[in-house]
């Protein structure tokens, strides 16, 4: 291991890619840690959750080391590591999970209690997430190794998959997770707010399901577009904002059994202007009685670039009462990763899940990072996934 580069956060709309320290066996506070592993990183992509630091809507610091979504190969393992050898390929959770705590204990590594001292929930290079130093670089160190990693079976299989399988780290877990929580099963009908990544995460994975239809909802002509070229219904939300007569127009009725929120509190209302409450309004509308509503979409304690005064709070206008009125079911937060990425690996080993053309995973190299950041922010309809070493530009 030598010359580690990495994705600096370094204000509103600014990233570069500088030379950043090689990774320790250290813990954020210093501690010496035993139970990690240092990887070289194979592929790691760029997600929307980062986008919402870049574009200033946190309170991200200066200097973060930005990447959650990794897949790396071991090249250092501690002390403690039992399960892991020098060589392995393995898929990181975006999740940093100790497996000691009462929630890791309960399968809810989303919210893990021992490796965030300020709240509940750790990840890598993210604000407010612990200092776990981020993983869009050459290196990375990850903690509780046995618990977190996922090992590839075989390592050629995996990467002759690896731009399928570098989705695994989160957004196909986390669209899995909303159309879980959103109950979709056989014959289920469908509404996805966001032809983003993982809105589109999300239909792919509604469609393994069962689902009899599923619609996706979005602004972005582009995006649109790619999501009608993947068998999934589009939904122009430009066009008007009576969301109920486009779910009928599509099947025959104003509502749907199952929804996921996948665009966050940076959501656009139909008149161009932010309204972070409007997707979860819609969809407390469109779902029928006794429906259940997924939300993977991010929503923030503190939103310093928020218009609103509540906003800024986190305070959102919502039509709870609705919701009540027809029993809905809600879930959000981070999506645990470990509880489906194995499930998630074997449909992809298998062939069942094309996920990285669903996606439309797009490789580029580490240094042109900032380039994708901006092209990601403008709304290609693109998953980029960086590749530090150029391990996948010879794989393919
Ligand atoms: P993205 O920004 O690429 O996609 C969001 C899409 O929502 C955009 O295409 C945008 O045009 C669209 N949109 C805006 N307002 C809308 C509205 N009212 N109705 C429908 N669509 C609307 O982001 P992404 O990478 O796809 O991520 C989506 C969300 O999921 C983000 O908030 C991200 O932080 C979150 N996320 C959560 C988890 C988790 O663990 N829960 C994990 C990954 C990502
Ligand atoms: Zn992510
Ligand atoms: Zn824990």
């Amino acid at each position: 291991m030598s010359g580690n580069r990495g994705v600096v956060y370094l204000g509103p709309n600014q990233v570069e890619v500088q030379n950043i320290d090689d990774p320790k066996m250290q813990a954020p506070d210093g501690r010496k840690i035993t139970h990690g592993v240092i990887l070289r990183v194979v592929s790691t992509n760029i997600c929307g959750s980062d986008q919402h630091m870049v574009r200033g809507r946190t309170t991200a610091p200066a200097g973060l080391v930005l990447g959650h979504e990794i897949t790396g190969e071991v090249i250092e393992a501690g002390e403690d590591v039992e399960m892991l050898r020098k060589g392995d390929l393995v898929s990181v959770p975006f999740n940093v999970a100790c497996g000691r705590c009462r929630t890791c204990h309960e399968g809810h590594t989303g919210v893990c209690l021992h490796v965030n001292p300020s709240r509940a929930g750790g990840a890598y290079g993210y604000v407010d997430m612990g200092g776990w130093i981020g993983g869009q670089s050459k290196y990375v160190m990850v903690p509780y190794a046995d618990f977190n990693l996922l090992k590839f079976p075989d390592k050629d299989r995996a990467m002759a998959r690896i731009r399928d399988l570098t989705m695994l780290s989160d957004i196909l877990p986390t669209g899995f997770h909303g159309a879980v929580s959103a109950k979709v099963g056989v014959g289920s009908t469908v509404y996805v707010a966001g032809a983003g990544p993982v809105g589109m995460a999300a239909a792919a994975s509604a469609r393994i399901l069962g689902a009899a239809v599923v619609m996706v909802g979005d602004f972005n002509a582009e995006r649109l577009a790619h999501a009608k070229a993947m068998g999934f219904e589009p939904i122009d939300l430009g066009k008007h904002d009576r969301l109920g007569e486009m779910v009928a127009e599509v099947v025959g009725v104003p509502e749907v059994d199952s929804a996921v929120d996948a665009v966050g509190f940076e959501a656009r209302g139909h008149g161009g202007g932010e309204q972070p409450a409007v997707v979860l309004n819609q969809m407390m509308e469109i779902t029928r009685a006794a429906g259940s509503i997924g939300i993977p979409g991010l929503y923030v304690t503190e939103d310093p670039g928020a218009a609103e005064q509540a906003a800024k709070q986190g305070n959102l206008s919502l039509r709870f009462g609705l919701g009540w009125a027809k029993s809905h079911s809600f879930h959000t937060g981070q999506t645990p990763v470990l509880r489906y990425n194995r499930q998630l690996m074997q449909a992809i080993l298998h062939g069942r899940l094309n996920i990285a053309e669903i996606v439309n995973a797009t490789v580029i190299s580490l240094e042109q990072a900032a380039e994708g950041y901006g092209e990601f922010d403008k709304g290609a309809a693109k998953k980029f996934v960086l590749d530090p070493h150029g391990d996948l530009a010879k794989a393919a």
